[in-house]
């Protein structure tokens, strides 16, 4: 073969590494530079001629010296690659991101190959990073991710009133029923109706009749404790889900509830709305199926509440 070919070779191949949006450095057994490409030299604004010879750790402090030493001396023992990802280590040199698009991360994120570099003598004197900037897929991911959890909190609650919604709310009870069956722990619910809605509608309208719904949601939230599960039933109806605890306290808690919607005065376009609600509860001190009993059991409550007068609590007893 010809020497000057093998020149123009040598010559179009080092255009490549100089020109590629890829990182290329060379490093000898003492980890230090021997090629440092353009890219490199863009990103870390260190000149190739002032990254010659230096320590990789003293150019890039951030560097985890012990665990990167590990995976060069295994690359230079076996002669085989290795590899880093994002996921595992965001990155092995940190460089600002600055690209506009992208512009919501802080550094870049990156992928590094570490090849082993044959001399003519069959042994391995150096090594080679090839650094991979993949912060658009970071990002993608990140944005995928965010997204997704925006959705699930969608699915689950109430636009009105950031309670749960029906589905959610049921499905909380369901695993709460579960727990009762597995460890016989109390639980008690709550259902609650507010009372002659329609009339506020009717009076004040439906958006008046909206911002009742939310004070009532409000109030529930307030006087639930972290471990009660509330929910928007219907409408106007809402359950609460009381976890170790009996009919005697979910009726205090109801009690309570009662009272402060009694107290409340729902101011909306100057007008001054008062209203009350009627409640049932239930506990599981009686054998049970599913839990849709309970269900049916405090809305039977509930039921009872209506029927009886409205603006009270009724403990349902098995007849
Ligand atoms: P009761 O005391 O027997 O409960 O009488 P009520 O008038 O409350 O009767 P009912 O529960 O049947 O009426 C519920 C009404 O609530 C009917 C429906 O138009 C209204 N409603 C349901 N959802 C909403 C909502 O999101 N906003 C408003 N403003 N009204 C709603
Ligand atoms: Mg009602
Ligand atoms: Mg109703």
């Amino acid at each position: 073969m010809n020497d000057s070919i093998d020149l123009n070779e040598f010559h179009w191949l080092l255009a490549v590494v100089q020109s590629i949006d890829v990182g290329v450095v060379v490093l000898d057994r003492d980890y230090r530079v021997q090629v440092w490409n353009t890219f490199m030299e863009n990103r870390s604004g260190v000149q190739p001629k002032d990254a010659h010879n230096q320590l990789i750790f003293s150019l890039f402090p951030e560097i985890d010296r012990q665990w990167f030493s590990r995976k060069v001396e295994s690359v230079a023992t076996l002669g085989t690659p290795a590899f880093t990802v994002w996921e595992q280590r965001p990155y092995l040199v940190r460089f600002e991101n600055y690209q506009p698009i992208t512009g919501n991360e802080e550094f870049m994120y990156q992928n590094t190959t570490l090849l082993p570099l044959r001399s003519p003598d069959n042994n391995i004197k150096h090594i080679c990073l090839v650094i991979y900037d993949v912060t658009d897929v970071a990002t993608n991911r990140h944005q995928l991710q965010a997204a997704n959890a925006q959705l699930q909190q969608l699915s689950s609650t109430d636009r009105l009133t950031g309670l749960y919604n029906r589905g959610h709310w049921e499905e909380s009870l369901r695993a709460a029923y579960a727990r009762h069956q597995r460890y016989g722990n109390a639980l008690s619910l709550v259902m609650l109706d507010i009372d002659h809605f329609k009339r506020v509608n009717d009076t004040y309208g439906h958006q008046a009749g909206d911002k009742v719904i939310e004070q009532v949601a409000r109030l529930l939230r307030e006087h639930a404790r972290d471990s009660d599960v509330v929910g928007r039933y219907g409408g106007e109806e809402f359950g609460v889900v009381l976890s170790d605890t009996d009919s005697t306290g979910a009726q205090t808690f109801a009690e309570r509830m009662r009272h402060s919607v009694e107290a409340l005065e729902v101011v909306y376009n100057d007008q001054r709305i008062r209203f009350t609600i009627s409640l049932g509860v239930a506990d599981l001190n009686q054998p049970s199926n599913s839990h849709a009993d309970l269900i049916a059991w405090a809305d039977q409550a509930l039921y009872t509440s209506k029927k009886t007068g409205r603006n009270r609590v009724t403990v349902y007893e098995q007849v």
